[in-house]
């Protein structure tokens, strides 16, 4: 939707900027192609003081939001600066943003404490969209965001084209996605690459993504079924501080998971930033220095204590003790696979994962949910969350998609030998609760579970790209029969 409204923007900017011009003398700008309210003050609910007539030269005054203060002959007073265009014989204005710092945020809004969206590096060349005080708002990918002036040069001109800067990555962001050896769809298939599989990126061309495989060969993708962001995606000179959110966190010799551990450290502790690597901070300890993965600790100042919402019935029963993670796959802006009729994957997951909780709380279970609600969580993060509570088992849930309306059933995935039983527990029960095609139990290279330690499997309940199994498996019933297999399931492969 966002990006629909981003193309009738600049066709609509297009259209305005190809008007011939009334007069130019200091006028900068000028009335759009249509008529438009002249207001007191930069917002709707002002009054108005005058109707200008399209085509009608305006000089700037000053700017505030997306509101633009305006002379006229006449008059003196507000418009929005999406009704207003540049007269053609003005000299063009196109001007240019090129960092001069690496790592620099680009944020929601010209702030420091909005979201980042994106990071550019030394040498990044964007459009400049508009100057807001020390701020401007940049074109970046498919996006806008803003940049501290103090970190960049403006140049007049059009900015080198490099949509896609250094270090970009790509992420899938829907189950499986097929790599092409040419940016559209007649293109040979050349393989598939799976959610939460991330690649360089080389090149971008309209709708579709070059990227890099393995160093050698690269691949086409469709970039609407994926993320793009820096390597990187804090900033170490805006964030001195960590602060530790878990107790006996591992501070590590080197910057991954297999690093020596050399140290541990506790909730609320804060420790001096020196250094980043990838997503691991290098922080100064007492008499030595070591690394801490950047998803375990804050960097706000403040201690946050995670918010692991765990869910304990207190009842006996015969799943009394064990502790089971339900990922309910996606969420918030990643919507995961839209189906033929319009549902959104990320919402029948959730509705699934509230059901199978309920299921094994009612037997005792302790059950942690990395998500209750339509947010985005990271891939790591729903890991991370089974290895802090040490869970017994880890239940990813998804619906599954293909190119190929004709492809139903469900498939459950593993990765790690000691995945298998699980899996095959499940998938078993499974089958014998509802009526859709057997897939099977497969191997699948997915993040959820290649970087569990836990038990943990992938189930797919199912193709939303096929309109009768869609209409089937949204239903409530449907669920039911679901969760009622994957539970039946769990009790087996825990021994009752
Ligand atoms: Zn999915």
């Amino acid at each position: 939707m966002a990006k629909n409204y981003q193309k009738i923007f600049f066709i609509l900017l297009l259209l305005f900027t190809s008007i011939p011009p009334v007069q130019a003398a200091n006028h900068d700008l000028q009335v759009g192609s249509a008529d438009v309210n002249l207001r007191e003050g930069p917002g709707l609910s002002y009054p108005v003081l005058t109707t200008l007539k399209s085509g009608t030269a305006l000089t700037t005054v000053e700017h505030s939001g997306d509101w633009i203060k305006v002379k006229t002959k006449s008059y003196e007073g507000w418009l929005a600066n999406w009704l207003v265009a540049t007269p053609k014989n003005a000299t063009p204005k196109a001007q240019t943003v090129v960092s001069q710092a690496d790592k620099l945020n680009v944020r929601m809004e010209p702030n420091f404490s909005a979201p980042i969206l994106a990071q550019l590096y030394t040498g990044d060349q964007v459009p400049l969209l508009q100057e807001q005080d020390d701020w401007v708002q940049i074109q970046w990918q498919n996006q806008k965001g803003w940049v501290a002036k103090e970190y960049v040069a403006i140049k007049a001109g059009d900015a080198t084209v490099d949509t896609a800067p250094n270090n970009a990555t790509f992420t899938v962001t829907v189950d499986a996605l097929r790599m092409r050896n040419a940016p559209n769809l007649d293109a040979t298939e050349i393989g598939v690459a799976r959610y939460g599989e991330q690649f360089t990126v080389l090149n971008q061309q309209d709708n579709w993504v070059e990227i890099s495989l393995d160093g050698k060969n690269t691949a086409w993708l469709y970039s609407f079924y994926g993320s793009f962001s820096q390597a990187a995606t804090q900033q170490a000179s805006e964030q001195n501080y960590t602060t530790v959110i878990y107790n006996e966190t591992n501070v590590r010799a080197t910057a991954d998971t297999n690093g020596d551990v050399i140290a541990r450290i506790h909730a609320g502790e804060k420790y001096p930033i020196i250094g980043v690597a990838g997503d691991w901070y290098e922080i100064q300890l007492q008499d030595m220095t070591g690394f801490v993965a950047n998803w375990v600790v804050s960097t706000d100042g403040q201690t946050q204590q995670e918010n692991i919402n765990v869910h304990s019935s207190g009842q006996q029963g015969v799943l009394s003790g064990k502790t089971i993670v339900i990922d309910p796959g996606h969420g918030g802006q990643d919507r995961g696979t839209t189906g033929y009729r319009g549902t959104d994957e990320k919402d029948v997951t959730l509705k699934t994962a509230a059901l199978l909780s309920a299921k094994l709380q009612a037997a005792g279970a302790t059950i942690v949910l990395t998500r209750e609600a339509d947010e985005y969580v990271t891939l790591r993060k729903r890991v991370s969350l089974g290895h802090q509570i040490n869970a017994d088992a880890f239940i990813s849930l998804h619906y599954d998609a293909n190119e190929n309306s004709a492809v139903t059933g469900s498939t459950t995935y593993y990765f790690h030998e000691n995945q298998v039983n699980l899996a095959m527990a499940i998938h078993e029960n499974l089958m014998q609760k509802i009526s859709l095609n057997d897939r099977g139990v497969q191997p699948g290279n997915y993040y959820v579970i290649r970087e569990n330690r836990q038990e943990a499997v992938l189930i797919e309940l199912g193709f939303l790209t096929n309109p009768s199994e869609e209409q089937l498996i949204t239903s409530a019933q449907f669920r039911e029969q679901a969760t009622l297999g994957i539970y039946n399931g769990i009790l087996q492969y825990f021994g009752h």
